[in-house]
């Protein structure tokens, strides 16, 4: 087999949304290969995440169910891993740079004797020798590189919000069981308990309004403020983003923070209030599908990268704008 296979994470009994990304590059992939995209989901009761699976146009749903994949066992899930692949023998196999992804993937590749490239933020098929070309920040996010590596197997992690998620199709393609011997032995590390952090999901949002050193002082954040509860009558969820010289400054927290960095984003509109538009900034919001850019400087980067701009000092236009917007609700 040469096809290209995905691991389909499961939240909460359904595919994660970062899974719908995956499949998105990974059906690319399979198309300039001339191959498949199959797609691996293990867990306990994995039926209905296949059956979900199976609805995105994959050639193949690979299913793994194991009372012990219940629960996140690295060594258990690399067991099940690697006989999956040595069954399935893919040509390339992909995992979002997730929690998951991070811990089982360097581990795989070395089990398998595979090359695997770590948070790519780009993938594509070198149409002279079939490896893969994959693209990923270097250099603490100075750079970015393109990596090929030799040998059967092509390994690659792939960061979240670089790539539009699939839309589900009409057919259903095949559900294959996989059956794997695990057992509890194999476990060097159990988790005692799991805690759900609070944190700002910026990647959630619908629009995310952004302020950066143009704002001045902290208060600015006050007038974002503002301007985020008046659009929230209008749009499902609206949240404060940031530049990192806001983080550095102190004015916001961390988990606001947009870019390679912070969190990188898709919403259906950014607004970047004093926001230059640095490159490890932007690579965490140009695929927001609407940019608008508030500045003084008509030449600033985040200019390039807008859909529309408004030259202007923010503490003049957002006050403005909030009052044009309550008068028309
Ligand atoms: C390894 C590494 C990782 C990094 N990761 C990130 C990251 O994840 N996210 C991130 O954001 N940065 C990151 N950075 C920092 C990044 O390089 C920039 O320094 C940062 O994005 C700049 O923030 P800024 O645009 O708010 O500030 P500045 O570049 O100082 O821009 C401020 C802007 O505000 C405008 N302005 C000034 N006054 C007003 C006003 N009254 N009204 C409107 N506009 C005004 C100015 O014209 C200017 O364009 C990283 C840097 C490194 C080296």
């Amino acid at each position: 087999m040469d096809d290209v296979l995905i691991l389909g994470e499961i939240k909460e009994g359904a595919l994660d949304p970062r899974s719908l990304e995956l499949i998105a590059i990974g059906e690319k992939l399979a198309e300039d290969l001339g191959s498949n995209l199959s797609i691996l989901v293990l867990g306990d009761s994995p039926a209905n995440a296949a059956a979900e699976a199976s609805s995105y146009g994959p050639a193949k749903v690979y299913s793994i169910t194991h009372s012990l994949l219940k629960d996140f066992q690295p060594e258990i899930w690399l067991a099940a891993l690697e006989k999956a692949c040595q069954e399935i023998k893919p040509a390339v196999f992909l995992m979002s740079h997730s929690f998951m992804g991070r811990e089982l993937g360097p581990r795989l590749a070395c089990r398998l004797g595979a090359r695997l490239t770590t948070d790519c933020i780009d993938l594509a098929v070198d149409p002279q020798d079939k490896l893969l070309l994959r693209t990923k920040p270097v250099s603490g996010g100075n750079a970015i590189a393109v990596f090929k590596c030799p040998g059967p197997l092509q390994m690659a992690t792939v960061r979240g919000k670089v790539f539009s998620p699939v839309e589900r199709t009409e057919g259903h393609a095949e559900v294959v069981e996989i059956n794997v011997q695990l057992d509890q032995n194999m476990a060097k590390v159990t988790s005692l308990e799991i805690v759900k952090e609070e944190v700002v999901a910026l990647d959630k949002a619908d629009v995310v309004i952004s302020g950066g050193a143009g704002l001045g002082e902290k208060e600015g954040f006050e007038i974002l403020e503002d301007l985020r509860k008046v659009l929230s009558k209008t749009f499902g969820s609206v949240m404060i983003g940031c530049s990192r010289v806001a983080v550095d400054k102190g004015w916001i927290s961390s988990d606001h923070q947009v870019g390679l960095t912070g969190t990188m984003i898709s919403p259906d509109i950014y607004v970047a209030i004093g926001i230059s538009g640095a490159i490890q900034h932007l690579v965490g919001m140009v695929h927001s599908k609407k940019i608008i850019a508030i500045n003084t400087d008509a030449s600033c980067n985040m200019f390039k990268v807008a859909d529309y701009g408004v030259v202007e000092d923010y503490e003049k236009i957002i006050p403005a704008l909030i009052t044009k917007l309550e008068d028309r609700s």
